[in-house]
């Protein structure tokens, strides 16, 4: 027997899910929901539908775990609360402020519904927040570093784009190295904003624009820039397509502590991803906390949980003897 999956919205994360679950025999995609004309849309598994976002209720019964793949902004503080009622649902929200507030939302309306809804699923939050947990954990009284990049920032290029002169842009968030060496070595540096990472941006202006003030107001832009060593590259509209497509991203969590009755030994744990799509890997994330959604409310469980709260053999597709066997 499959797990039948919902999709709810299409964009990047939505296809991801979808190729998730090729990669996943125990899971099979139902249908898609999106608030667009559904007729706009082509899905890549050939005799699954797309629907109406309003149609999503009605299609409960054939439906095991919606995906939520919603922007965090807007979409999911409405959408995963309202569908936690129906479904077992998972999301990816990551406005880490307003995380404990959305927590109780999901977790009021999945229980309601006797529903699980597992939030805020992806990298970070997520296997980062995971591997936070392991090191402060296991290390008490150590220091915590998190390093984001090399990738893409969506705020940051749209920030630039919103610049008189600009017609598009890339932004890259990028890991100061000796930082990180620094960090590795166990010497557990104070590191400012500006110690950490740098900002690399590539900018398509539109004809004749003032390259020097679109520059200016770049690496002054407050909350954005202003904080960082920021470099400015103007490139033609063709070069962006060209080298810039993709979506990367990456980091590293790194957690270093000491051990011993005086101290006396260090240790260092390093957790680290270099993503060629950010959405793909995020998507893959949803899928394995998907079955983990689905296994507890099988065992009679309801409510909001998050990454921290769910032991890792429910996110595995093998029984727990066939896992016993081959990673322990
Ligand atoms: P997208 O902008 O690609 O998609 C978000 C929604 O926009 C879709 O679900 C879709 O809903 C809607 N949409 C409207 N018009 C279009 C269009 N023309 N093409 C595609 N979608 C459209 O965002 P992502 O999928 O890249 O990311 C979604 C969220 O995932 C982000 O907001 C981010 O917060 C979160 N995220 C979390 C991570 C983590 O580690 N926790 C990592 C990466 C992302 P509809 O089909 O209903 O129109």
């Amino acid at each position: 027997m499959t797990i039948k999956i919902g999709i709810a919205g299409y964009g990047n994360l939505g296809k991801g899910v979808e190729c998730a679950i090729r990669h996943n025999p125990d899971l099979e995609l139902s249908a898609v929901f999106t608030r667009r004309d559904p007729e706009s849309i082509t899905l890549l598994t050939p005799g699954v539908n797309v629907y109406p976002m309003e149609e999503a209720i009605s299609k409960k019964d054939s439906i095991d775990v919606m995906i939520l793949c919603g922007g965090s902004a807007v979409d999911l503080p409405v959408q995963t609360p309202l569908l936690a009622r129906h479904f077992n649902v998972v999301d990816s929200f990551d406005t880490h402020a307003r995380i404990p507030q959305h927590f109780e939302a999901v977790d009021e309306a999945a229980k309601e519904g006797n529903k699980v809804g597992i939030i805020s699923v992806g990298w970070d939050p997520g296997m980062f927040s995971l591997n936070r947990l392991y090191g402060e954990s296991i290390l008490p009284g150590g220091h915590d570093y998190t390093f984001w990049g090399r990738g893409v920032s969506q705020g940051h290029s749209d920030a630039i784009r919103r610049i008189e002169g600009v017609k598009d842009a890339r932004q890259y968030t990028i890991p100061v190295e000796e930082a990180l060496e620094a960090v590795r070595s166990g010497k557990n540096p104070e590191l400012t904003t500006r110690d950490k990472h740098t900002r690399e941006c590539f900018v398509v202006a539109e004809e004749n624009a003032d390259l020097n003030r679109i520059r200016e107001e770049i690496i002054s832009m407050p909350n954005y820039f202003a904080d960082y060593d920021t470099t400015v590259h103007f490139i033609s509209e063709e070069e962006l397509h060209r080298d810039h497509r993709g979506i990367p991203h990456g980091g590293f969590v790194i957690r270093t502590g000491n051990t011993g009755w005086e101290d006396e030994n260090s240790h260092v744990i390093e957790y680290s991803l270099k993503l060629d799509s950010n959405p793909e890997f995020t998507a893959s994330v949803l899928t394995a906390y998907a079955r983990a959604a689905y296994r507890l409310n099988q065992e009679g469980q309801s409510g909001c949980k998050t990454v921290l709260d769910v032991a890792p053999a429910y996110l595995s597709a093998f029984s727990g003897k066939e896992l016993r066997g081959r990673l322990l």
